[in-house]
């Protein structure tokens, strides 16, 4: 039966049997028995399916990397220890050394660090573009070796949306996935495979948990990306023994001889990508999650929907407010018509986008400080997302050792307030900011 996705966030992933828990288990074993030295080797040999060892695969992480799977409409899912792990593993496990990727600048200073320092130092160049660029400016940036385009759907912390429709036809054009970090967005709000996106990440540690428990992420497929279709130029054949034509994604499609030479596209189809994830990737970087924090992610993902209703309704109001307020210098919050990105919100997430506001405090960054320093329960907080109101001075705190020309060569401009809006009494939230603005 197709479900809602009200329905999926509650029962999606786990359904229980008869006398079987009705939450679900918190499966906290790392190995998993067998009878005969056969039943095992089938298992490594990926010709039966079942657990083994926890780092490969658990009950608990399984099911609720199903239920994002669900709620995003894909084929499969894989969860990690963090949002950082996520993003790394959608990309690593399609680039390679000698690769490279076309990034929107506009995206969480931290995946920006690890696709311009880290991979770069695993031989992964990646070219940052601005999306405000035209069309032809972007393309030129694709080269032979361009493996994918990352996006996120609502960027950390401008809150700026993303075009994923024109993204995802640009990225086809040129014969590569679309990936696309919904974390801002959830797929409550947003679904970007409806929209042509390949793969989808996300940083659990946000919206989805929710109530700031566990930190994690997931990479989710949506199982549309033909991986044997991008014939591949730039890879010279004699590199694969025995294989005459390898295709741009030659990891995919040609056999892993890590894996008893297995090729992932002939043995699992639309599952090939999210295979390699699990059998590969995470068999040799191990950053899986606890199935303690899946657990508490579940929890969370039970009332995402309600959750991410309120969040909006409130962030809606709360940015409202703002624009009204004379020591406030800028708003940027797709929900408003001022925003520059008013019309993508409302073409991609009619429904809401997040609780995230982005605002400028008329002043000095000592004012900023100040205020901050006066809100009674909203906390200063580097986390963002919560079903608390939170805020950050990404000036005085995350990008504190920078000057203000830098920061906004990082396109953090310098009074940027990032109000993380709680799903507190929204009257509550505007008295507490009202009361700090005056101080
Ligand atoms: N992606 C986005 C959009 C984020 O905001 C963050 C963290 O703030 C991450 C990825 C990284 O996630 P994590 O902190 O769970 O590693």
């Amino acid at each position: 039966m197709k479900k809602n996705i009200e329905t999926l966030c509650i029962h999606g992933g786990y359904k229980a049997k008869k006398g079987e828990p009705q939450q679900l288990p918190i499966i906290q074993s790392t190995t998993f028995k067998y009878e005969t030295s056969d039943q095992m080797a089938r298992l490594f040999d990926l010709k039966d399916e079942g657990y083994f060892y926890t780092r490969l695969a658990n009950p608990t992480n399984d099911a609720v990397a199903k239920k994002i799977a669900a709620l995003e409409g894909g084929v499969g899912a894989m969860l990690t220890s963090s949002g950082q792990a996520a993003n790394f593993y959608a990309v690593f496990n399609i680039c390679q050394a000698g690769d490279h990727f076309i990034t929107s600048c506009n995206i969480y200073g931290g995946t920006y660090n690890l696709f311009g320092v880290t991979m770069k130092k695993l031989g992964i160049e990646c070219t940052y573009i601005d999306p405000d660029w035209d069309d032809e400016k972007i393309e030129a940036c694709f080269k032979e070796n361009t493996k994918c385009f990352f996006g996120e759907t609502i960027s950390n912390p401008g809150g700026n949306v993303f075009d994923i429709e024109r993204f995802a036809k640009m990225a086809h054009k040129h014969g590569v996935p679309l990936i696309v970090d919904n974390t801002f967005a959830t797929p409550v709000n947003c679904r970007p495979f409806e929209w042509g996106c390949d793969i989808v990440t996300h940083s659990t540690t946000k919206y989805m948990d929710g109530h700031a428990t566990q930190v994690g992420g997931c990479v989710v497929d949506s199982g549309n990306f033909d991986w044997e279709k991008c014939e591949n130029t730039a890879f010279p054949v004699e590199k694969l023994e025995g294989v005459t034509s390898p295709t741009k994604y030659h990891g995919l499609t040609t056999p892993d001889e890590s894996y008893h030479g297995l090729t992932y596209t002939t043995a699992f189809g639309k599952m090939a990508y999210c295979t390699k994830l699990v059998s590969q990737l995470m068999r040799d970087l191990g950053s899986i999650p606890a199935p303690q924090n899946s657990f508490l992610l579940n929890l969370g993902l039970e009332t995402l929907a309600l959750r991410m209703r309120q969040h909006c309704s409130n962030a809606q109001k709360v940015a409202e407010w703002l624009e009204q307020q004379p020591q406030v210098g800028w708003v940027n919050y797709c929900g408003l018509p001022s925003s520059k990105y008013y019309e993508l919100g409302k073409k991609y997430m009619p429904n809401g986008s997040c609780g995230v506001i982005a605002f400028g405090l008329k002043g000095t960054r000592e004012d900023a400080i100040k205020f901050m320093d006066s809100l009674d329960f909203i906390s200063i907080v580097t986390h963002v997302a919560d079903a608390r109101t939170c805020v950050l001075h990404p000036a005085s705190h995350t990008h504190r050792q920078m000057s203000d020309e830098q920061l906004r060569e990082a396109g953090v401009a310098p009074d940027l307030v990032r109000l993380s809006v709680g799903i507190e009494n929204v009257e509550d939230i505007i008295a507490d900011l009202k009361q700090a603005m005056n101080k």
